[in-house]
C-alpha cells in the first residue's frame, strides 16, 4: 500500500512501531489507517502522504492490539466469587473437576456473559481472541466485531466425581468422532482469511481423547490446513492419569502419536517435567518443546492463584519455545495476565531478570500472532491489519512516563486503555466498549450469576451449595 493512500492519520506522543527485528518506541509518531490495515507507522514529522482526516491523541502511547491465545468466554465470569481462594483438596485444588455442573446456565444467558466477557477483554486492549468452546455462539463474535478465532471442543470423554474425591473419565468414544466431524465441518466453514472470525480443530484436552482421536485430528487438521488446539499438562491429577494409562508424560504421549508441530498450541504445558511438583524428571518434555516448533499460550494467573506457577516463562523463552499469553477463564484481563506472566517468572527463577516487561509484551503481540501464523497481527507496520490501541499516558497509574510499556505492564493495567480499535473500527472508546450498554450488561450477568448460585445444591451431584465448595471471605451477618 503506497503510503500517500489517503486514510485516517491519528498521531500521538508514543506509537510502538516494528522495525522488522522487533517492536521499537516512536516518539511523536504518526499511523494512517486505510480501511481495515495499516498505510504507514513512522515520525509525524516524516509523513509527507495525504490523508483524509487527522486525529491527534496528544499524550497517549498507539500500541499494537493484544492477542489473546487462549481463552473461554462463554462462561467465564460465572467462576468468580467462587474459584478463588478455594478448591478440591482430592485435586490438589484443582477447579477442573468439580464445581462444573451447577455452572450450566441457559443459551440465552450464555450469549450475555459472552458479550461481558468480550466487553472485559477488550478494554484491557485485546484485538485477536483464541476461543476454546463456544462454536454455537459464533453469531455473538460476529456481532461484537472481534477478530476471533474460535475452537471447537471435542473429546472422548467427559470428567465425573461422583463421590468428590475419585475423578472418573465417562468414555463415550462416538461423541468424540462426532465432534470431530463438527468440528471439521466448522472449520471448514470458518478459514482464516481477511474475515474477522477463523477457526482451528480443539480435541479438549490430552487426557479426556483418545489416542484414536488424537491421529483423526492430526489426519483432519492437514487436510483442512488449520492448526490445532489442545489443554495438556494441566493438573497433578492429570500428570498422574497419563503416567498410569502410558507410563509417558502427556508431551511423550503428543509426541509418540505424530501430534505436535508447529501447527500446534499447547494449553497450558505447566506441570511439564521441569516443574518442581510434577515428579516425572526423567520425561522428555522439555526437549519435546524445543525440536516439536509447538507453541505455549501461557495463561499464568488461573495457576498463580493457585499456587503455582510455570517452570518458567523466561526459561522456555531462552530455550527458544515460542509463548502466547491467555487469560483462560477470569478475570479476561490480558494486561493483568502479562504483569502475571512477568512476576511469576521472575518468582519461579528467583531471578529479577527471568523476564521483564518488553519480553511478556512480545509474547502477548508477537509471539500469539506467530503461533497463528499471522504476521498481519500484533505488529504495527505497513500491511498489517488496523488492530491498535490507544493507551492515555496522562491515566494517574501511568504517571511518571518514561517506559510506557513498563508502566503499562506494572503499574497501569487497563485503566490506562482509552481506545480500541479492531479492523479500523473503534471498539472502545474513552475506555468503554462502543457497540453494548455496559451497565446494562454488568446488571445481567449479576442477576444470572444469582440464580445460578440459588440453585447450585440442586444442580451440584453431591447438593453442595456454593457456600460449601467455596466459603466465604467473612461471615455475612
Ligand atoms: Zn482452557
Amino acid at each position: 500500500m503506497s503510503p500517500s493512500a489517503p486514510g485516517t492519520l491519528y498521531r500521538a506522543r508514543y506509537v510502538v512501531g516494528n522495525s522488522g527485528e522487533g517492536h521499537r518506541i516512536i516518539r511523536d509518531g504518526a499511523v494512517l489507517v486505510v480501511g481495515n490495515s495499516i498505510g504507514y507507522v513512522g515520525r509525524a514529522a516524516d509523513f509527507d502522504g495525504e490523508y483524509d482526516e487527522i486525529i491527534d491523541l496528544g499524550n497517549h502511547m498507539i500500541m499494537p492490539g493484544l492477542v489473546n491465545l487462549h481463552c473461554h468466554t462463554t462462561g467465564a465470569p460465572l467462576s468468580r466469587s467462587l474459584l478463588e481462594d478455594a478448591g478440591n483438596p482430592a485435586f490438589f485444588m484443582s477447579g477442573l473437576y468439580d464445581y462444573g455442573k451447577f455452572r450450566e446456565i441457559s443459551p440465552g444467558d450464555t450469549r450475555e456473559v459472552t458479550r461481558y466477557s468480550i466487553a472485559e477483554l477488550l478494554k484491557s486492549g485485546t484485538t485477536t481472541f483464541v476461543q476454546v468452546g463456544g462454536a454455537d455462539y459464533v453469531d455473538v463474535f460476529e456481532e461484537a466485531g472481534v477478530r476471533a478465532y474460535i475452537v471447537p471442543s471435542y473429546r472422548s470423554a467427559s470428567w465425573e466425581t461422583p463421590d468428590g474425591r475419585k475423578l472418573e473419565y465417562a468414555w463415550d468414544e462416538e461423541a468424540g468422532y462426532r465432534g470431530l466431524e463438527r468440528a471439521v465441518e466448522f472449520v471448514a466453514d470458518h478459514p482464516v482469511d481477511d474475515g474477522l472470525i477463523a477457526s482451528m480443530l480443539g480435541p479438549a484436552q490430552v487426557d479426556t481423547c483418545t489416542p484414536d482421536l488424537l491421529r483423526e485430528t492430526r489426519r483432519a487438521a492437514e487436510e483442512l490446513g488449520c492448526k490445532i488446539h489442545i489443554h495438556t499438562s494441566q493438573a497433578h491429577t492429570e500428570v498422574g492419569v497419563m503416567l498410569s494409562r502410558h507410563g509417558t508424560s502427556s508431551l511423550e504421549f503428543l509426541e509418540s502419536l505424530g501430534m505436535l508441530g508447529p501447527d500446534v498450541i499447547l494449553a497450558h504445558a505447566i506441570l511439564t517435567a521441569n516443574h518442581p511438583d510434577s515428579n516425572i524428571p526423567w520425561c522428555r518434555d522439555e526437549e519435546i518443546l524445543r525440536e516439536s516448533g509447538a507453541h505455549i499460550a501461557h495463561c499464568p494467573w488461573v495457576f498463580g492463584r493457585r499456587g503455582t506457577t510455570m517452570h518458567s516463562f523466561g526459561r522456555y523463552r531462552k530455550m527458544g519455545v515460542n509463548l502466547g499469553i491467555g487469560t483462560d477463564t477470569f478475570p479476561q484481563d490480558m494486561l493483568g495476565e502479562m504483569k502475571w506472566a512477568a512476576i511469576l517468572s521472575k518468582v519461579a527463577d528467583n531471578n529479577p531478570l527471568s523476564t521483564t516487561a518488553a519480553a511478556v509484551f512480545d509474547a502477548a503481540t508477537l509471539g500469539g500472532a506467530r503461533a497463528l501464523d499471522r504476521p498481519d497481527l500484533g505488529r504495527l507496520h505497513p500491511g498489517a491489519k488496523a488492530d491498535m490501541v490507544f493507551v492515555d499516558c496522562g491515566a494517574f497509574e501511568m504517571v511518571p512516563v518514561r517506559d510506557p510499556i513498563r508502566n503499562l505492564v506494572y503499574s497501569a493495567g487497563k485503566s490506562a486503555v482509552d481506545g480500541v480499535m479492531i479492523d479500523g473500527k473503534m471498539l472502545v472508546e474513552g475506555g468503554r466498549v462502543t457497540g453494548w450498554d455496559e451497565e446494562r450488561l454488568a446488571a445481567r450477568v449479576q442477576d444470572i450469576a444469582d440464580d445460578m448460585w440459588a440453585q447450585a445444591a440442586y444442580r451440584d451431584p453431591l447438593g453442595r451449595s456454593p457456600e460449601d465448595l467455596s466459603p466465604p471471605s467473612y461471615p455475612f451477618g
